[in-house]
């Protein structure tokens, strides 16, 4: 299995200037000169990019076309370069964190939970730190940046958003990669205990309906994976 990190710079900007939530207000004030920054450079194409629809003319081909001359012109400026060494340091300690969890996870997921990872590969986008990102964006990639709510978060989401890969979309099954990862994994690299969930707020109905049969699941034989232990849920009805 290997996971390899990269920083796409347009996707960087894109994404911090449709971003009104952080992970760290620390960062506040250099998100806000660089959205300024890029307000200057062109309103139109900042428009574009935020999805909003303010003027039809915003979408005339002449707009359209500057669209790239603004991402070249905004990737020059200061205010680009301080978010992106930013985004840099945090790929190194992302990368270092990865690395020194790695084995001790990879051993639980492929032991304990059962999950087929052979030789596959995946590609994490790296976005800037103090905003909030994670999502699996399919064929073994997704895109992640938040602050570190608590030690081993970004080793922890990383592995759930590689989990998505090996799972279906229902909430059953998204409850299933929470518990082995938001939960179980951090639980074990932390040394806490839950159910004092970290997950998304819409799955705790049906985590916690199917929490006492998931402890059951760690501690028995009775499933040799947790594809069977998913399928042995589905008969009891639950989705
Ligand atoms: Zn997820």
């Amino acid at each position: 299995m290997k996971l390899s990190l990269h920083i796409n710079n347009n996707l960087l900007i894109a994404h911090t200037l449709q971003s009104n939530k952080f992970s760290d207000s620390a960062y506040e004030k250099d998100v806000d000169a660089f959205k300024d920054k890029a307000w200057e450079i062109s309103q139109p194409a900042y428009n574009v990019i935020v999805g909003r629809s303010l003027h039809p003319n915003q979408y005339d081909s002449k707009q359209l076309l500057y669209l790239s001359s603004f991402f070249e012109r905004i990737q020059e400026s200061d205010e680009f370069n301080v978010l992106l060494r930013q985004t840099e340091n945090y790929k190194t300690l992302c990368k270092t964190e990865w690395e020194a969890n790695y084995e001790y996870c990879y051993k639980y997921l492929t032991q304990k939970i059962g999950i087929p990872f052979k030789d596959d590969s995946f590609t994490c986008y790296i976005t800037h730190p103090g905003l909030c990102h994670g999502k699996s964006i399919g064929n073994n990639e997704f895109m992640f940046g938040h602050a570190a709510d608590w030690p081993n978060y970004s080793t922890v989401y990383f592995w759930h958003e590689i989990l998505h890969s090996y799972f279906g979309e229902s909430d059953l099954e998204h409850a299933l990669i929470e518990f082995i990862t938001d939960e179980e994994m951090r639980a074990r690299l932390n040394n806490i205990s839950y159910p004092d969930y970290v997950g998304h707020k819409n799955l705790t109905e049906i985590k916690d309906k199917i929490l006492g049969k998931w402890k059951k699941f760690l501690k028995s034989d009775k499933w040799s994976n947790v594809f069977e232990f998913r399928d042995y849920l589905l008969s009891k009805g639950l989705k």
